[in-house]
Order: structure tokens, then C-alpha cells, then sequence
């Protein structure tokens, strides 16, 4: 994709960068570096797809970035908030006096289905941004911080209460996508497992001493979808059974389900999980199983940072791509990306690597290694590394930034 646009009559990176100010020079020069790396990020990006690893497992994803951010001087905190496979880099020549701004990578993958989420490009696109400016001499500090489990694990929000966003002035990373949008928003997640405790029996000789416990998570998927009709249209609930029970001919004495409740607002998620417990209270009363609950994970909605996202927004159109947003407009996707943005000014642009794929399918995974997926990739780590030269050197722009994010 950058070297279309470097032929592009119209949006020449280079030659118009140069032609202009300061701001403009370290942007071209960043453009080079990250041309320079080009083969090296996609040989990382596909090392990773080549190996996926689940939530918290991510090891080897962990290790070749690390090794690749001391191989170019950085100084490299790993473990980090006692997750083995969250580290935090700080790029050597650090500018105190400049913004503080954060690259953030992902690398989980999915059980079964691999690199479905792209997330290996997550990780070389934000790996590039970081080695880029630490090379051109980023007026600023630039740390590249690996945040494991995204998902369903939520590595951000621990590496939030572990206070290691403390001082960021933005965050900034990519989405692999299907369509070109930034500032979308995302919606609130609470993740409940219920486990029903019955009480065994022979289903046939003598169903009467039995208690059901698959019946209980039966009942709570009816009332689930029952309920369904009656909420927000931009609010989802789902869920899976993981556990149904051992042989037809024993009564379940044990069975448990998974549900993702979602919704664009933190009120209306509490309300939600409110409806959610007594669906879990009227199974109880229903078969006489009993219930326990654990609130597994939950992720925030995200906060649309709209100067930092019309920012990203410019750097993408000067390198060919046309973005739409940023208009605030609700997606019904959730990520750990939402728990950072309301702490630190964060962007999260969704950029295409391919049309008429999905999140979480093969087809996903397959465009996630795809030369298109790379040259993505390559265009979203000069557009971040583009965005945190603005916040250093665009008069004005972190403070309307810093501004937006107090909701002033
Ligand atoms: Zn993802």
C-alpha cells in the first residue's frame, strides 16, 4: 500500500513531508525507517501467526518482541503486572520534555481458530511505530508495551490498576478490519460464568432423587433469550455451555455456562447483568440447583478521543487510505482497549486487510497473513509513529487532546 501512495500523483508522502516543516522531515524520516524494516516486521508478524498462542500463553510472541526492542537498545520491564507475557519498553534517548506516548501490542490468539483477530499485526505494526521514532530521534518518550490477553483476559486493565499507564499521554495502536474507520466506539462487556450444583441420580432407574443442573442452564439460556427482545438494540447477550453434564443416564449433577453481556453504556450493562442474575436466581427456584456466579472479566466502553482520532484520521489520508470517522458511531465489538481509553487518550483506528471477511473467522486468520495484511500493517505503523510526531510538534494538539480526554 505505501508504495502506491509514493507513486500517487496526488498524495506523495515523501516528497510533500519533506517539502514542508520540521514536523513534516521526522514524519518522512520515519516513513523511511519504517520502510527500511518493512521485510523484518512482516517476518515477525507472520513468526507469530505461525505460532498462535491463547490469552496469557503468549511466550514465544512475547519473546521475539522483547528480543527485537533490546536488539534496538531499548530497555525492556518483563514480567509486568504480574502477567509473564506483558512487558513494557522505553526507547533509549528519551525527551522528557516531550509527550509520553505508549505503542500498544497484542498478540493472543484464539483457541482453534489462530490469528483470527490479527493481532499478530497489531504487535509488528506497533513493534515498527516504536523502532521507527526510537530511530529518528523522537522528540519525546516512545515505549512499545506488550499487553497480553485481550482476549477475554483483559492484560490492559491489569496493567492499568498495576498503575503503568500513570503518566501516558496517549496510546496508540491498530485494528486489523475489513473497512477503513476510526473513532468508532465499542461497547461495555461483563463476562459471567454460572455453575449449577444438583444432585446426581440415575436418569432412568430413579430420576425422581435427582436434582438437574443441566436444566438450570438450560432455563437460563431460555430466559436469556426471552429477554432478548426486550433490550437495547445495541446491547448483546451470549453465551456457551461448558459443562452439560458426564452420561444421559446420569442426572447432571454439575453443569455450568458462559455468557458475554454487552451494551454501549456502563449503566445499562449493570442492568443487564442484573436481569442476567435473576434468570440465574429463577433457575435456581425452577430445579432446585444451586448457583454460583463469578464475574470472569469485564471490559469498558471506549471513549472516542476525537482530536487524537481526527489526527490518525489526517496521517492515514496523506498515506492513501480513506478513512471514515471519526464520528463516534457504536460498534458492537468490546475490547481492553475501552478500559485504556478512559484513563489515557487512546486511539485504536480499525484499518482494512481485506474485504468481505469477518472478526474471528479462518477467513480472518487467512487475510492476517496475507501481503495485503502486511502492507496494512505497514501503513498502520507509519500512521501511529505520523499521530505521535503530531502530539509532539502539532502546536497545540495534545493540549486540545488532553482537553478532549477531560471532556472539556
Ligand atoms: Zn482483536
Amino acid at each position: 500500500m505505501d508504495s502506491l501512495c509514493i507513486r500517487s500523483p496526488i498524495l506523495s508522502p515523501v516528497s510533500v513531508l519533506v517539502a514542508t516543516g520540521s514536523s513534516d522531515e521526522l514524519k518522512a524520516r520515519a516513513i523511511k525507517a519504517i520502510d527500511g524494516m518493512r521485510s523484518r516486521l512482516a517476518r515477525i508478524s507472520l513468526d507469530i501467526h505461525k505460532h498462535p498462542e491463547i490469552r496469557f500463553e503468549e511466550q514465544h510472541a512475547c519473546g521475539i518482541l522483547c528480543k527485537e526492542l533490546k536488539a534496538n537498545g531499548f530497555k525492556v520491564r518483563r514480567p509486568m503486572a504480574g502477567m509473564e507475557t506483558a512487558f513494557v519498553a522505553t526507547a533509549p534517548r528519551a525527551k522528557a520534555a516531550g509527550p509520553r506516548v505508549a505503542f500498544l501490542c497484542e498478540y493472543d490468539a484464539l483457541p482453534e481458530l489462530g490469528h483470527a483477530c490479527g493481532h499478530n499485526l497489531i504487535a509488528a505494526a506497533s513493534l515498527g511505530a516504536g523502532l521507527a521514532l526510537a530511530k529518528v530521534g523522537y522528540p519525546g518518550t516512545v515505549l512499545v508495551m506488550g499487553t497480553p490477553g485481550e482476549e477475554g483476559g483483559g492484560g490492559k486493565r491489569m496493567m492499568i490498576e498495576a498503575g503503568l499507564f500513570k503518566g501516558i499521554d496517549a496510546a496508540l495502536m491498530f485494528h486489523p478490519s475489513f473497512k477503513d474507520e476510526v473513532g468508532e466506539r465499542m461497547m461495555a462487556i461483563q463476562e459471567l460464568e454460572v455453575v449449577f450444583k444438583g444432585r446426581a441420580a440415575h436418569a432412568a432407574a430413579s430420576p425422581e432423587d435427582g436434582i438437574n443442573a443441566l436444566d438450570a442452564v438450560i432455563s437460563v439460556f431460555n430466559s436469556m433469550n426471552a429477554l432478548r427482545q426486550h433490550i437495547r438494540d445495541d446491547s448483546r447477550l451470549h453465551g456457551i455451555i461448558i459443562d452439560g453434564g458426564a452420561r444421559p443416564n446420569i442426572v447432571p449433577e454439575r453443569a455450568a455456562c458462559l455468557f458475554y453481556l454487552r451494551a454501549q453504556e456502563q449503566d445499562y450493562l449493570d442492568e443487564l447483568v442484573k436481569k442476567f442474575l435473576n434468570a440465574v436466581k429463577g433457575a435456581e427456584l425452577a430445579t432446585g440447583a444451586k448457583a454460583k456466579v463469578n464475574y470472569i472479566s469485564s471490559y469498558k466502553s471506549r471513549k472516542v478521543n476525537l482530536p487524537l482520532c481526527e489526527a490518525v484520521k489526517r496521517n492515514l489520508e496523506v498515506l492513501g487510505r480513506r478513512p471514515k470517522g471519526p464520528t463516534g458511531a457504536r460498534a458492537t465489538v468490546s475490547s481492553d482497549i475501552g478500559d485504556a481509553s478512559q484513563v489515557v487518550p487512546a486511539a485504536h483506528p480499525f484499518i482494512a486487510i481485506g474485504k468481505g471477511i469477518a472478526y474471528h473467522t479462518r477467513g480472518f486468520a487467512e487475510a492476517a497473513r496475507s501481503q495485503k495484511g502486511q502492507e496494512t500493517m505497514a501503513v498502520a505503523a507509519k500512521a501511529l509513529a505520523m499521530t505521535a510526531i503530531d502530539l509532539a510538534l502539532e502546536k497545540g494538539l495534545l493540549e486540545k487532546v488532553k482537553r478532549a480526554q477531560a471532556g472539556r
